[in-house]
Formats: structure tokens, sequence, C-alpha cells
């Protein structure tokens, strides 16, 4: 068995279009090699600075992510691997083991799909798009035609509610 603890440069676009591993950032490695059987079993962490934008209002968000890696490398000359297309295969290949395509897959796989820079972040306003985080009362007078006309319909009522009391109380004199 070995062990590998290392800082090595994190790979580039690692992650989706709102959210991923910093690019160029420092990967933690915290590594285990087992020699087995079939090929070489890697378990053990990577931790990696995750940077993206909120899905809602934009803002930046930051943090660290630890990634739990457990793969088992074949042998090339194994022959004691599922032979099901849907499971991916890793290979020692000369005596080496790409690990990329096994962080690639652990960080991916944990990303939020809808970032958001707090479980209850109010978004943008989709009127003028300023963020509701800072004011969360922030709101617009209505401009809609059809509500204005509404809101004119709902006038000549009141007045002509209004006149009919006038008339009403006329007659009674
Ligand atoms: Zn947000
Ligand atoms: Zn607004």
């Amino acid at each position: 068995m070995q062990t590998l603890n290392e800082q090595v440069p994190a790979p580039t676009d690692v992650g989706n279009a709102l959210i991923g591993i910093r690019g160029g950032s420092e990967l933690d490695l915290d590594l285990r090699f087992e020699s087995v059987h079939e090929g070489i079993l890697v378990s053990g962490t990577a931790t990696a600075q995750i940077a993206g934008d909120c899905g809602r209002c934009l803002e930046a968000i930051e943090y660290d992510f630890e990634a739990d890696i457990q793969e088992l490398f074949y042998y090339e000359e194994s022959e004691e691997f599922e032979d099901d297309d849907d499971v991916d295969q890793y290979w020692v290949v000369d005596d080496l083991i790409d690990i990329d395509p096994v962080l690639r897959s652990a960080v991916v796989t944990a990303l939020p799909f809808q970032p958001v820079c707090k479980d209850d972040c109010l978004g943008l306003c989709s009127e003028c798009g300023i963020s509701l985080n800072d004011d969360p009362e922030h709101q617009h007078e209505i401009l809609d035609p059809r509500w204005a006309a509404l809101a004119q319909l709902s006038d000549t009522a009141a007045s002509d509610a209004a006149n009919n009391k006038t008339s009403f109380m006329r007659e009674e004199k």
C-alpha cells in the first residue's frame, strides 16, 4: 500500500455552467493506493475549491468541497471486470493510473443543479433586476394595462355607488 498527500493545481472545466472547481486552484489530495488481485484500489479524499454563481441572484458562491474517492483501477490483463457499458471502467495503463476522470465524476455528481447563495435567497426583481436580498420590501406600482382597466372600473363602480346613494337620499327628503 502507498499513500499520497499532495497539493496539485486543479483541472479546469470541472462543473456545470453555474458552478464548478475553480480551475488552477489548489487541489488537496489525500489518497491511498492498495494493490489488490485485479488491480489497484484508490481511496481517500480530494478537497477542491468550488466557485460559482447563485442561480437566483447571481451572487458569487465559494466553498471547499471534500470529494470521497473509491475506485478500482483494473490491470489490463485482468478479466475480472463487470462487462457493463453503463459502468465506467478504469484501467492501469503502462503502470500509471489517471485519477482525473474519477475526480471529475466525484465532484460533478455532488454539485448542486441549482446553486443558491443561501436557501432563502430572494433572487432578483423581475422588473428592474435589483437583488431582493438587499431590499425584501422592494416592489413596483402595477403598470399592466389590464390592471389599469380594472382599477378604472372599480373607480366607476365606486362613484356610481356614491351617486346612487345621493339620489336615494334626495328621494327620501
Ligand atoms: Zn442568491
Ligand atoms: Zn424592481
